[in-house]
């Protein structure tokens, strides 16, 4: 198959922002593609050789990925330089170079194929050592001295990990229901994405066995799980009363959480980004090893810091010197740490994910041999507000945040955000309304003290049914200068020339970012805004949601991927309360 294919489709993608056209672009293409080549190019298409959970990347610095440009198109340093400065984006720099040259010259007798770009991909991708630069450049040469200029733009983003056709996972999902079954199997296809985070491997099964094999996939140790989530209310009695009167209560604990996946004597931990965090937490990869009854387990729980001297437990603060890249033998030393247990996902060869609340806890406590380091988390059946009230007092004593409240007949809902867990915290009472990670989409040059410098940023909350970021605030309170220093080091690699097609926004910025950061956010209080895009419409006619007076708490939210920031639906149900409770 020609890579001038698939580049043309993505280039197609490149050209719309509607959700549907990008489905209908890719369903169409998927349609005609063997079960092999579909895996590879959905990979592809979201800028990458492998599911999103493989920690080996591609990522060629832009200089290196120039350098070959200029070799193959025979360009000198200074227009390079000018280019650059110009464009800012090494693909749209190969097109052109690639664009002028083939002008002058119609040599490019041999066309390029997928498969030798994936080879040299996997070459790239290998490359380590001494003359690995030299290597990497060599190889992706090869590539761009056949391509066309269409290809080129592509080939060269994808190696500095910058795609951005715009096809989310979502995205990717509606096009194979569409090519491969119907609406009705869109469920099951996308639980399948759940319970595996591959969605090549989806692509593929589809491809060869269609809907039913797909249903019949099963979670494995190795592909992580994307995480349940929680949804939030702001009292004791309102948890009670959407549980139907009685809920498991556990202590929520303010650390990092894991999945762990056990099998005999290899064990991978994974954060709910899906990174590999099994270095991060060596200690806690072994005694899970050594505390498994099981052959095979994938098991989560929470990770916190713990006080050498008196065991009590740490903020979160602590816990975050185990997320570093180097120096981990040291970190592992002076802040040991301990895992609090809360839910089992596959025992032996069970799926446990079917099964409810209750049964998973026993499961959970069956499976494992306690020990001072590996725990469950403290556990209550509640059916009274006291009794909530006393539990919640109990775990701010015991310096977690708050409490998870778990429906017990629930089964585990796999990369879902529902009421079956419902959190709330302490910062709840504190504030008027609670806090809110929210992504930030824009920013706004500073002013004054801020000359020079970013000022505010654009905030948005994340529209799961859309696919999309709508706005909700402007935020320029709670930053102190290191942070504000720090905010170009921390937003630029994320810099768009226009507005991402997945952000909603009337606002206008100064400059646009991709949506990636998370920030943690409180605020007065939610109103209607005539400004902000999130829930446009839906509680008022021509108005949106926005937040009043909103302040950066300090915490930049880095365990969290962009879609698993504040829902618009989250917004709307917090805004109908806060207003129930002024009544
Ligand atoms: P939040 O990050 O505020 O959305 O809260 C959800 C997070 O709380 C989960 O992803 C876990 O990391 C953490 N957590 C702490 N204790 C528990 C628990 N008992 N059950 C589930 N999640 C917990």
């Amino acid at each position: 198959m020609l890579f001038s294919e698939v580049a043309d489709v993505f280039n197609r993608l490149e050209g719309t922002s509607s959700r549907l056209e990008m489905a209908s672009i890719l369903s169409e293409f998927f349609r005609t593609l063997d079960p092999e080549p579909l895996r590879n190019i959905v990979y592809l298409s979201q800028g990458k050789l492998h599911p999103d959970f493989y920690a080996q990347e591609l990522g060629m610095a832009d200089k290196l990925v120039l350098r070959s440009v200029a070799f193959v198109s025979g360009t000198s340093e200074d227009s390079m330089s000018d280019l650059w400065k110009k464009e800012g984006d090494p693909g749209k720099i190969a097109e052109i170079l690639i664009k002028n040259k083939k002008g002058q010259m119609s040599l490019f007798a041999e066309e390029l194929t997928l498969d030798t770009v994936l080879k040299n991909l996997t070459l790239i991708e290998n490359s380590s050592g001494r003359d690995s630069q030299d290597d990497k450049m060599k190889y992706l040469s090869q590539m761009l001295r056949y391509s066309n200029p269409i290809e080129a733009r592509y080939i060269c983003r994808i190696v500095t990990g910058r795609m951005r056709v715009g096809a989310g996972s979502m995205t990717i999902l509606d096009a194979l229901s569409d090519a491969f079954g119907t609406k009705d199997d869109r469920p099951d296809i996308e639980r399948a994405f759940n319970i595996t985070c591959d969605l090549g491997l989806v692509a593929e099964t589809l491809a060869k066995g269609g809907v039913d094999s797909v249903k019949e996939m099963k979670v494995t140790v190795a592909n992580p799980i994307k995480v349940m989530l929680a949804e939030r209310l702001p009292s004791i009695p309102l948890i009670l009363d959407r549980m139907g009167g009685i809920c498991a209560m556990e202590f929520k604990y303010d650390g990092i959480r894991v999945q762990a996946h056990i099998d005999k004597d290899s064990v991978k931990l994974y954060s709910r980004r899906l990174e590999d965090m099994t270095s991060n937490f060596p200690d806690i990869a072994e005694e899970l090893r050594k505390r498994c009854k099981a052959e095979k387990a994938i098991i989560e729980g929470e990770c916190v810091a713990v006080d050498p001297k008196t065991g009590s437990m740490l903020p979160f603060q602590a816990v975050t010197h185990r997320r570093k890249k180097h120096g981990m033998d040291k970190a592992v030393e002076e802040y040991p740490v301990k895992i609090f247990m809360f839910d089992i996902l596959l025992s032996d060869d069970t799926d446990m994910t079917v099964f409810s609340f209750e049964e998973r806890r026993s499961k959970l406590s069956d499976t494992f041999d306690l020990s001072d380091k590996v725990q469950l988390t403290e556990m209550e059946v509640v059916d009274t507000p006291e009794k909530g009230e006393e539990f919640f007092s109990k775990a701010l004593s015991m310096k977690c945040e708050g409490i998870m409240a778990k429906d017990p007949g629930s089964i585990y809902r796999a990369g879902s955000r529902g009421f079956l867990w419902i959190k709330y915290k302490k910062d709840y009472e504190e504030s008027l309304t609670d806090s809110f990670d929210l992504v930030v989409v824009g920013a706004f040059h500073g002013r004054g003290k801020r000359a020079g410098k970013y000022g505010a940023l654009l905030m948005a909350v994340f529209d799961d049914e859309m696919g999309k970021y709508r706005t909700v605030c402007k935020l320029g309170t709670g930053f102190d200068d290191a942070f504000l220093a720090g905010l170009p080091d921390m937003l630029d690699e994320y810099l768009s020339k226009d507005r991402p097609g997945t952000v909603d926004a009337q606002m206008m910025p100064d400059v646009w970012f991709l949506p990636t950061v998370v920030l943690e956010v409180v605020a007065a209080e939610i109103s209607l805004s005539p400004i902000h895009t999130a829930a446009l419409g839906i509680v008022k006619e021509d108005a949106g949601l926005g937040l009043r007076f909103p302040r950066f708490t300090g915490r930049v939210r880095d365990d969290k991927g962009p879609e698993e920031c504040t829902t618009v639906n989250e917004v709307i149900e917090m805004y109908e309360l806060q207003n129930r409770e002024k009544n």
